[in-house]
């Protein structure tokens, strides 16, 4: 299963989810799907279809899924929609444990876009 490659026909969704407290549970268990996931490097990153930053290079699998490095940032800064069967495998991760760092930057800076309006 693909998760996160766009084309033509099968285009980014912006603006698909409410920035809320489940949006941090999925990316922060994200990043650690991410970080227990085999990785496949490649040259040169991708672009990203809404806003035409550089988007990471690197493909992850895990579980018989696969999905681009620049997934997250479609989920973060575009509030694209992941499939349901994505989400439930991202929620199917464990807890991280509330004093993890990565908990504690995604909350705060989900904290300050909500603040400022984003
Ligand atoms: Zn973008």
């Amino acid at each position: 299963m693909k998760e996160g490659f766009w084309s033509s026909t099968n285009k980014p969704i912006p603006n698909g989810i409410r920035i809320d407290q489940d949006i941090i549970e999925l990316l922060t268990k994200l990043c650690k799907l991410e970080s227990i996931a085999s990785k496949r490097r490649f040259k040169g990153s991708s672009k990203c279809r809404v806003c035409g930053q550089r988007n990471g290079s690197v493909e992850f699998t895990y579980k018989g899924w696969t999905w681009p490095s620049g997934f997250k940032h479609y989920i973060e800064d575009h509030w694209v929609r992941p499939s349901k069967d994505f989400i439930s495998l991202v929620l199917s991760m464990p807890d991280f444990d509330s004093t993890d760092d990565i908990v504690y930057k995604l909350s705060e800076e989900f904290t300050r876009r909500r603040r400022d309006g984003r």
